[in-house]
C-alpha cells in the first residue's frame, strides 16, 4: 500500500502518523520464497524536518515461514525492523538514491519498504531447533523424527523394530 506525502513536503514541521497494511503475502528473493504468516500494520512517523526533508521512523513486524536449513521443516521467524529513513524532497526522482526503491513521486510504497529491510535482514541460516538432527543425505528422511533404515553401521534389529512400527504408523 502506498501512502501520499505531498501534504508533508509541503509544510514544515509537519508531523503525520500512519499505520499501514502490509499487502505483500510472499516475500521472493534470490533465496527463495518465503511466506508472511502474520503481519502487524507497519507503524510510520514522518516529519518535515525542514528543507523539504522527511524523517521516517517506524516499525515492521512480521513472521516469516523459513525452512530449517538443516531438516527443511518450515519455522516461523519472528522480524521486529526499525525503519528509520530519511527522503530528500529536493532530488530529483530520477536520481540515484538508496531510498528511491520505495519512494517516488511522493508515494512511500510500504511493501517496497518491508521487502527492501527483509532483504537485508534474512538470517543466513535458520533452525528448527538449534540439536536439529537435519535430513538423511541418502534417503532424505527427517532424522529427528527418529533414525532412517540406511545406517550403514551394523544394523541393530531392536532399532529396525522400531522403524517398521514408525513407518507403519506414517501410513496410517
Ligand atoms: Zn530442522
Ligand atoms: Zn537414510
Amino acid at each position: 500500500m502506498q501512502i501520499n506525502l505531498s501534504e508533508l513536503f509541503a509544510a514544515d514541521g509537519m508531523v503525520r502518523e500512519y499505520d499501514v497494511p502490509v499487502e505483500m503475502e510472499v516475500f521472493s528473493c534470490w533465496e527463495g520464497e518465503f511466506p508472511l504468516v502474520k503481519k502487524e500494520p507497519v507503524h510510520l512517523m514522518v516529519t518535515h524536518t525542514g528543507n523539504r526533508c522527511l524523517e521516517v521512523t517506524g516499525e515492521i513486524r512480521l513472521y516469516l515461514l523459513v525452512p530449517c536449513d538443516r531438516c527443511l521443516t518450515s519455522v516461523e521467524v519472528p522480524f521486529v525492523l526499525p525503519v528509520e529513513k530519511e527522503l530528500d524532497g529536493n532530488q530529483d526522482a530520477a536520481e540515484e538514491s538508496d531510498e528511491a526503491y520505495f519512494y517516488s513521486g511522493y508515494y512511500l510504497d510500504v511493501d517496497k519498504l518491508v521487502n527492501g529491510e527483509l532483504i537485508v535482514n534474512l538470517p543466513m541460516k535458520v533452525l528448527c531447533s538449534p540439536d536439529c538432527k537435519g535430513i538423511c543425505k541418502r534417503c532424505g528422511k527427517n532424522l529427528n523424527e527418529g533414525p532412517c533404515a540406511c545406517d550403514d553401521r551394523s544394523p541393530d534389529p531392536r532399532m529396525a523394530a522400531i522403524r517398521d512400527i514408525f513407518n507403519n504408523f506414517k501410513e496410517v
